[in-house]
């Protein structure tokens, strides 16, 4: 039996030590110039309320201060139902972030061409007037339709508000069409919802989990990561299906260590089984669905043993795994994953997902999927903003109907020119997102960058996008700063409130001041009629029945629910809004698109003789690459390193810990080099790597070429052609044992 604790250590690979050091003070002497001195130890018994901003869980919390007002630690709010009370390793290092001595102090100007990073320092007056009489220039002469925001994080509240006064409508985060876009379009035309942020699993209820390329544990989404370590202890079946021996797999009572780009194969087959074997939840299928019948005819030659030829999976296993989800449903979850763009069809993939989930009737069940409530925060009366003359989706005539977001790789595209596109971006404001590694292809991303009049870039750090922007704005960190109330959907609507744990250090400034100044500088200051942030917020609250002062007392207030409906009610009438008003396994509004309305499997690409497939990942102590050169994290994860297979290894002569240099089908070799990790833990046909690593960026003192990119070496782009969700995962790679030419001699 797994115990929580063995679970979260496994998972952790290093939590025990950050525990102790980061909520200590032993780390914090690792930092060059750490603030911190002799009474670390002294506690001001002052805490400010926070919700995490190290990654979108949004985790609420408690930052603490020593007695010389230095941030000390940050530890979870009990009543927060994100991360109850505990914060993830990521999470406990976020005072790094705040100590970062590598971070944006000022604002900067270019004073060179685009490719050279040539800044000159300026005042936040010069700077903002720089941008403002730029946009104003862009939008007279070519529309203000022309600019676009792309952000990750919580300053795109602000931005987003700002660019639609301005009147534009394309707002995009690369969340979406880089990572969880398919899968909501697929849980919108099958149940007529979305799955949301945090995901609506009801883990901790559950009976059993079945994970498809999903690495809860090493993805430490901190409430689900909790929840599944309860569940495991209750006795839940675990069902990993990954080509890489993963710590969810370890943990699994069934690994089916797939082979990859064939996951839609097995899902089908699991179908086959389940409705044949007649393990299907009857009456819920009767009450609650569309297109029973249909799918019954599609699936009837799909046995364990069709999929046993592309999967590599015995049909005995995949019996024995049907089985163990019909035993458990309805509390059963096919968890829809979250970065879930890998092949191009994976919109219809995260189908098949849900198709699953419809049958084994764990929608709206108790251990299945729950149904979250949301608070609704009121925004600040504003007059309505314009409507754009244009927007994103002019440039894709008659495709990505059912994308419901923006797609940051579709302003991307529609930023270079071509005689087919209705408008072209002129101007990006980038918010918290390091486009060069969150949108494949790079040189893509580059060519349009070449193509903008405006890049404004705003971050705390400087990335690999900040070398590229006209003018750098330095936003001042999570820990430094008001922003958005939280109001993320749970099974009990809440708020959590972030404020400021201390004064900004250097020149920086928060997202809302940002994008008030800018907003007074273009004209469009009655958008923004708020005095201060204070006010603003004490508003929004008393709305809700709370106020500022009460939540800077308890950081997180939770309501009742409106209706008693986390779960269906035994014999409730549901109407989903679908078209048919029912949870459709055809899916009519796929069909109306012209699109398959039952998931087909289509074999992919093979990797070429002497090449593998680009698996890639997270490790628990990492986001992204915005954490690589986090000085608290980085002493748990310096680099990354690619897992091979031993027979794979043995071919090539490599050994365990060489550094070698990966190669991709197109030629494009990694910038650095990466340790090899020889680990029978991996299929002999797939390298994993984790990514977030090889950063470019000189600025970044820690992280600057330590280990290897994924990013740049995914060239290949699979466009999911319904809603244009960028499948990353077609992508090979083969090793070298030096670098390129001109790399070695730069
Ligand atoms: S999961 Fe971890 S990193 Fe993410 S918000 Fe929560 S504590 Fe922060």
């Amino acid at each position: 039996m797994t115990s929580r604790r063995d679970f979260i250590r496994i998972s952790g690979l290093g939590v025990g030590g950050l525990a102790v050091s980061a909520t200590g003070y032993g780390l914090y002497r690792d930092l060059a110039k750490s603030p911190l001195k002799g009474s670390e130890l002294s506690v001001d018994t002052t805490r400010t309320p926070t919700y995490c901003e190290i990654c979108f869980w949004k985790c609420a919390g408690w930052v603490y201060k020593n007695e010389e007002g230095k941030i000390w630690k940050i530890i979870g709010n009990d009543e927060d139902q994100h991360s109850n009370g505990r914060f993830c390793p990521r999470g406990t290092g976020g005072p790094g972030m705040y100590f970062d001595e590598d971070r944006l102090k000022t604002p900067l100007i270019r004073t060179e061409a685009r490719g050279k990073q040539v800044f000159r320092e300026a005042s936040w007056d010069e700077a903002l007037d720089f941008i403002a009489e730029k946009m104003k220039g862009i939008a007279e002469e070519h529309g203000p339709e022309c600019t676009a925001l792309l952000t990750h994080g919580s300053g795109g509240k602000y931005f987003g508000d700002l660019i639609k006064a301005f009147g534009s409508g394309s707002i995009a985060a690369p969340s979406y069409a880089q990572c969880r876009g398919p899968r909501e379009v697929a849980y919108y035309t099958t149940f007529g919802e979305g799955v949301g942020s945090p995901e609506r699993t009801d883990i901790r209820d559950t009976k059993c989990l079945v994970l498809i390329g999903s690495h809860l544990g090493e993805n430490m989404h901190n409430g689900q990561v909790q929840e599944m370590s309860d569940a495991i202890d209750k006795g839940a079946v675990i069902i990993t299906v990954d080509p890489r021996f993963s710590i969810a797999a370890s943990k699994s009572k069934y690994w089916l260590p797939i082979k990859p780009a064939t996951d839609l194969a097995l899902l089908l087959a699991w179908i086959h089984v389940i409705i044949e074997e007649e393990w299907y939840d009857k009456e819920y299928v009767a009450k609650y669905t569309f297109g029973f019948e249909q799918l019954k005819d599609h699936v009837k030659q799909m046995t364990p043993e069709w999929a046993y030829g592309i999967t590599t999976l015995a049909p005995d296993l995949i019996r024995k795994s049907a089985k163990e989800m019909a035993n458990a449903a309805p509390a059963v979850i096919i968890h829809p994953g979250r970065h879930v763009t890998w092949y191009g069809d994976d919109t219809q993939r995260s189908r098949a997902m849900a198709i699953l989930n419809a049958l084994l009737g764990s929608w709206g069940r108790r251990g299945g999927f729950y149904n979250p409530e949301t608070v609704a925060v009121p925004s600040w009366p504003h007059p309505p903003f314009p409507e754009p003359k244009r927007t994103w989706r002019d440039a894709f005539p008659g495709q990505y109907n059912l994308a419901y977001e923006t797609i940051a790789s579709g302003i991307c595209d529609a930023t270079i020119p071509a005689l087919s596109r209705a408008c072209n971006f002129k101007a990006w404001i980038v918010n918290g997102t390091n486009l060069l590694k969150t949108i494949p292809n790079s040189k893509k991303v580059l060519e349009a960058i070449h193509e903008l009049e405006l890049l404004v870039v705003i971050d705390t750090m400087p990335m690999e996008i900040t070398g590229w922007a006209d003018v750098v704005l330095p936003e001042c960190t999570y820990l430094e700063r008001y922003d958005t109330i939280r109001d993320s959907p749970h099974r009990k609507p809440a708020i959590a409130l972030r404020m400021p744990a201390t004064e900004p250090l250097y020149n920086t400034k928060p997202a809302y001041w940002i994008a008030k100044e800018l907003a007074n500088k273009m004209g469009l200051g009655e958008y923004f009629s708020w005095n201060t942030i204070e006010e603003m917020l004490d508003w929004q609250l008393k709305q809700l029945g709370s106020s500022l002062e009460e939540m800077q007392r308890i950081g997180v207030k939770t309501f009742e629910r409106s209706y008693d409906d986390l779960y269906f009610q035994p014999e409730q009438e549901m109407e989903f809004d679908t078209n048919t008003g029912k949870i459709e396994l055809y899916s009519t509004a796929l069909a109306a698109e012209g699109f398959d309305p039952l998931p087909k499997y289509t074999p992919h690409e093979e990797p070429p003789q002497g090449f593998y497939r680009l698996n890639y990942g997270r490790a628990p102590m990492h986001t992204f690459s915005r954490t690589a050169n986090n000085a608290l994290l980085k002493d748990l994860m310096e680099e990354n390193a690619a897992w091979i297979n031993p027979k794979v290894a043995g071919e090539w002569g490599i050994k365990n810990g060489q550094y070698i240099w990966l190669e991709n089908q197109d030629g494009v070799r990694s910038s650095f080099p990466i340790k090899a990790r020889v680990t029978e833990r991996i299929r002999w046909d797939s390298v994993f790597m984790v990514h977030g690593f090889g950063h470019t960026n000189k600025k970044l003192s820690r992280a600057y070429g330590k280990g290897a990119s994924d990013s740049e070496l995914i060239t290949k782009v699979l466009t999911d052609p319904i809603m244009g969700g960028t499948g990353m995962r077609g992508n090979f790679v083969t090793f070298k044992f030096e670098p390129k030419e001109e790399e070695a001699a730069s």
